[in-house]
């Protein structure tokens, strides 16, 4: 049966509630409650109800967060699009792991950290998750590649380091562990599609992100940082689709 608009609009309501929560664990999970409560921009510490989710403008600088707002409308839309549209996982496991994944996408773009506490979680989720589709062999079959061919990359990229004595790895040990919770949830061999797919996205975006660096006429900036783990996760979103 077809959802009414009353329903969408339920489900719509719902997931941009999702995204405040999304937003709200991405202030206080990192640096813990007092952090989240300073302003990003002029660092005061504001009291509970300044900070308010970010949704209002700081009351000592006038700064205004989007990402809250970017953030409900995004899960908004994406609860909407998982209710329509039938997906190869149904929608009471995906929605979940569409949030979770979201959650652990804006923590590393902000503070280029994958929290191992959400990854414990996100592990035991997405054992249960594979165990139940797929069963206990095929599941951890894909947590053990997953960890181990991360695990590869990023050796290679330790020894890239060190020859090109750049200050930053390539690649982080949380992508590592991220992998064998992608590999949980994705299961053998899903887990290789869900690798290479990551590692052509992140190509596709550098290289693009080389391109406008000519086309502005300056030189590619060194040693740039570019984040994995969302690229990993939308790699592994599209193929639960
Ligand atoms: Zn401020």
């Amino acid at each position: 049966m077809p959802l009414g608009w009353g329903d969408l609009l339920l489900w719509a309501g719902l997931g941009a509630l999702a995204g405040l929560g999304i937003s709200a664990l991405a202030d206080v999970l990192p640096y813990g409650p007092a952090a989240a409560r300073r302003c990003p921009r002029c660092r005061t510490l504001r009291s509970w109800r300044e900070y308010a989710f970010n949704l209002r403008p700081c009351p000592h600088c006038g700064y205004r967060a989007k990402r809250p707002w970017l953030l409900m409308a995004l899960t908004a839309a994406l609860t909407v699009f998982l209710r329509v549209e039938p997906t190869k996982l149904s929608f009471g496991w995906l929605w979940p792991l569409t949030l979770y994944f979201l959650l652990l996408a804006v923590i590393d773009l902000e503070h280029r950290v994958v929290l191992p506490e959400l990854l414990a979680v996100g592990l035991a989720y997405g054992v249960a998750l594979g165990v139940v589709r797929r069963g206990w062999v095929v599941t951890l079959a894909g947590v053990a590649a997953g960890a181990a061919l991360m695990l590869i990359l990023y050796g290679l990229g330790r020894l890239l380091q060190r020859r090109l004595r750049a200050a930053e790895e390539p690649l982080g040990f949380g992508d590592v562990l991220l992998m064998a919770v992608l590999g949980a949830v994705l299961g053998w061999p899903g887990v290789l599609a869900g690798l290479v797919w990551g590692i052509l996205l992140a190509g596709a975006f550098s290289l693009l992100l080389l391109a406008v660096c000519a086309l502005r006429g300056r030189g590619w900036a060194g040693g740039v940082y570019l984040p994995y783990a969302p690229f990993l996760l939308a790699a592994a979103w599209g193929l639960l689709l």
